[in-house]
């Protein structure tokens, strides 16, 4: 049987190309991951699919879910809700899989408190004035819309530190490769390999008695 997956936070401002690096991600490594679709109040932009990018629903519906306990974490984020449904990202666990959430720093921090053991990992892009181009270029946002998320932004630089690792995106192909390396290294960590290292010794032990 598989070991469970490692639960794996990625943040990082809006306009970081997170979005990006997490589908290039599980493309070349659709067997090793799985990424968490969340449930949003906000609306789908062109090209985005219900049940692909998100779960778009009603407030209504949103706090239905939070009322039923089907949320790991929600927080709101610029006006709208945004929320992780619990049972695919305890399935796909099970099943030892990965599972990574890309999710803000409130939901990051909850989901940290509750999984200590979480890898949390946080996506910028090399510097403030690249950040600002991206969300210009864009062209899916209003100035409004632009204005807020480098509010945000600022809010968020605040609580970088809380991250364990720091992943600048400035080669998508170079990022990917670093992402997955850092997530290969925390499987190795002995913290997470304590029933190995408790049959390890146990064997030695045995296998020394047997000599004697
Ligand atoms: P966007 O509207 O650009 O798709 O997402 C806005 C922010 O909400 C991003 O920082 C994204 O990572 C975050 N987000 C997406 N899904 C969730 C979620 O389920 N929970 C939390 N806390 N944040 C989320």
């Amino acid at each position: 049987m598989k070991d469970r997956g490692i639960l794996i936070v990625v943040s990082g401002f809006s306009g970081s190309g997170k979005g990006t690096l997490m589908k290039e991600l599980l493309a070349r490594y659709p067997d090793t991951y799985a990424l968490s679709i969340s449930a949003t109040t906000r609306s789908p932009r062109e090209g985005e699919e219900d049940g692909r990018e998100y779960f778009f629903v009603t407030k209504e519906e949103f706090e239905k879910m939070i009322a039923k306990g089907d949320l790991i974490e929600y927080a709101k984020y610029v006006e709208n809700y945004y929320g992780t449904p619990k049972n695919y990202v305890e399935q796909k666990l099970e099943e030892g899989k990965d599972v990574i959430l890309e999710i803000e720093i409130q939901g990051a921090l909850k989901v940290k408190k509750a999984f200590p053991d979480t890898l949390l990992l946080f996506v910028t892009p090399p510097s403030a004035t690249e950040l600002k181009s991206r969300l210009v270029g864009r062209g899916t946002e209003t100035m409004d819309v632009i204005e807020s998320r480098m509010n945000r932004a600022c809010e968020e630089a605040e609580g970088m530190d809380s991250y364990d690792y720091l992943v600048v995106n400035d080669d998508l192909d170079a990022c990917v490769e670093e992402m997955h390396s850092i997530i290969r290294s925390e499987h190795r960590k002995s913290s997470r390999n304590r029933a190995f290292m408790e049959s390890m010794k146990e064997e030695l032990i045995r296998l020394k008695q047997s000599e004697e």
